[in-house]
């Protein structure tokens, strides 16, 4: 435990404080034991009627549970609500009403108030997991003990319980979580890119992002906002931060062998501009990013099957992401996409892509927004599964193709992830062979 939070224990601060906290995934339990260390009285709700006390494992007896709708008795004493990162506090608006926002935080928030290390937080529409993994090598091939979680791998509240402290700590940080944040603050903080994304949940691109910025609006003159320079148009001349900005893009300084396309040529500049911050040299940099291999479901190269290739860009869920993997192709590609739509400009889209895409294979959901747009401008077939789209692929494919599934959706009208959508293509794939 940190002097910060002994401090908090200690002098009682939030001792007798009502803290309920929505959500019992791994975010929320850390919150959760992090509220009760600090002496508060802790609620936790789930909309999640099959949630039963086990899962508060040791918390079970001195934390209440409360499951199913949300409910305004549930918040009504509240001193302090926090959510979990996956939770969207729109979808609790009914139960939250007449509570004051600044009630309501977000569980990097939260733990945001007792961390003492210097913060390097990530940001942006895509690329965001990929550059936090970058950069979190990037400290370890120089000897820096670096914390990487938050919307990744551990959660915030938990490093504070129970590791040991870090000399810097790497977040990625999504539009979510930042919506409730408001004295988070980084000491550098990268915007990677901005593009449609969640507009089933944010009112609007400006919501989206307003929620973005607030991750700069509390830096000051000795931090550091890094900004891809894509990035200038949306932002205009709106005054966002007092940080030092620095904007970025694309450049052929690092060798990045397994990290394709211009726009992993972006990300792996953010990340250098952002950890040289923390001292590292070039050199330290260099040596990491050549031995930096993408994370699974990232444009991974699976497999060449009678002279096709078939790359596995299952974490795609925006059109931007699909434009940016068909760019990172140098031949003819045949394109897999369907799912959950969450919103974008299909024909802006076609248009991007339409000199390298031969063929589009619909699978699954959503065929009524793509088919009618995506078949003025290429062939277009649709099959209902993932495995149909692949094998009809696989039977039209000549060599020297590429099959890519890139989606630009979320997997959950057949998956419970985007991991078990790629797996589920990598299976079609390796039965072919
Ligand atoms: P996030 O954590 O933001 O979802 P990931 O690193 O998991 O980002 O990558 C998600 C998708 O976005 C992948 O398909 C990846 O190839 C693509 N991607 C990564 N970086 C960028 C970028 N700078 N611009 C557009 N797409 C990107």
């Amino acid at each position: 435990m940190n002097r910060i939070v002994t401090n908090f224990i200690e002098q009682r601060t939030l001792a007798g404080k009502r803290g309920v906290v929505v959500g019992t995934g791994r975010s929320g339990l850390a919150a959760a034991r992090l509220l009760t260390v600090l002496g508060c009285q802790v609620r936790v709700a789930d909309s999640n009627e099959a949630v039963t006390p086990e899962r508060l494992g040791e918390l079970k007896d001195t934390v209440e549970l409360v499951t199913g709708p949300h409910k305004k008795e549930h918040f009504a004493d509240a001193d302090m609500i926090v959510l979990s990162p996956g939770v969207p506090v729109r979808k609790l608006a009914h139960a939250l009403e007449g509570i004051p926002a600044r009630t309501i935080v977000a569980e990097l928030e939260l733990a945001s108030w007792f961390i003492e290390a210097p913060v390097l937080a990530v940001t942006g529409t895509n690329g965001k997991t990929t550059t936090t993994t970058l950069i979190s090598e990037i400290f370890r091939h120089a000897g820096i003990k670096a914390f990487t979680g938050g919307n990744i791998g551990t959660p915030l509240c938990e490093y504070l319980l129970d590791m040991e402290q870090a000399e810097v700590i790497v977040l990625e940080v999504s539009s979510f979580q930042l919506q409730n944040c408001r004295l988070f603050k980084p000491r550098v903080g990268l915007f990677l890119n901005f593009a449609a994304n969640h507009l089933d949940y944010h009112e609007d691109m400006d919501e989206y992002l307003s929620a973005k910025l607030t991750m700069f609006s509390r830096m000051t003159g000795e931090d550091t906002a890094l900004l891809h320079e894509s990035l200038r148009p949306a932002i205009g001349d709106r005054g966002f931060t007092n940080a030092r900005v620095e904007w970025f893009g694309p450049t052929d300084r690092f060798e990045a062998p397994h990290l394709p396309g211009e726009h992993n040529r972006s990300n792996v500049e953010g990340a250098w501009q952002a950890v040289r911050r923390f001292g590292v040299t070039e050199a330290q940099a260099a040596e990491a990013i050549r031995a930096f291999k993408p994370l699974a479901h990232r444009i991974e190269r699976v497999a060449e099957v009678t002279g096709v290739v078939y790359i596995d860009d299952s974490k795609a869920t925006t059109l931007d992401a699909v434009i940016a993997a068909v760019r990172s192709c140098d031949r003819p590609v045949r394109l897999l996409m369907g799912g959950v739509w969450k919103g974008g400009d299909v024909a802006a889209f076609a248009r991007e892509v339409r000199d390298s895409v031969i063929h589009i294979g619909l699978f699954g959901g959503s065929r009524e927004v793509f088919e009618p747009i995506l078949s003025k401008t290429f062939p277009v077939t649709w099959d209902a599964t993932l495995e149909l789209a692949v094998t009809r692929q696989a039977g039209l494919a000549r060599p020297g193709e590429i099959v890519l599934l890139s989606p630009a959706t979320s997997s959950f009208d057949q998956y419970k992830s985007y991991s078990e959508r790629g797996d589920d293509f990598k299976r079609a794939v390796g039965s072919l062979a």
